[in-house]
């Protein structure tokens, strides 16, 4: 599998070696890719963490959020069909990270030293500017 691309993405959370995926549950039975994605979302209600704000300015994750609220929750689902989802072998993977709006936490996070570059790119296509949704989110 090719782990490089245009957004200088690698996925720590992804041994390619062989092909395994790690995945991360935060205290409230939510299942996330990894501990970047966990940790936004316990920090949901700091008005000032810069994780979650990536989280919410993630446009296919909030959408998500907003339509099915449960969806990779615990409660209401079972882990294989979570684990399964389209949104993590999708947005949350390599077809993802190399399109023109990867996760800006895999941007932030996992892009080989060329965070600041793909921050600034972010900014630009208008990410980073608010936290005003937040308030939605449970
Ligand atoms: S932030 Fe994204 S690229 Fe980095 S480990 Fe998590 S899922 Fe993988």
């Amino acid at each position: 599998m090719n782990t490089t691309n245009s957004n200088c993405i690698t996925c720590n959370a992804h041994q390619v070696k062989d092909d395994t995926r790690e995945w991360e549950i935060t205290p409230d039975g939510r299942v996330w890719p990894c501990c970047f994605f966990a940790n936004a979302w316990d920090k949901r209600r700091n008005n000032n963490d810069n994780e979650t704000k990536r989280l919410m300015e993630d446009k296919v994750i909030w959408n998500l959020l907003q339509t099915d609220p449960e969806w990779n929750s615990l409660n209401t689902h079972e882990l294989d069909d979570i684990v399964n989802h389209k949104v993590f072998w999708t947005h949350i993977w390599y077809t993802g990270w190399e399109s023109d709006n990867p996760p800006p936490i895999c941007l932030k996070e996992c892009s080989n030293n060329k965070a600041q570059l793909n921050i600034k790119k972010h900014n630009n296509r208008g990410g980073e500017n608010g936290l005003e949704t937040r308030e939605y989110v449970r």
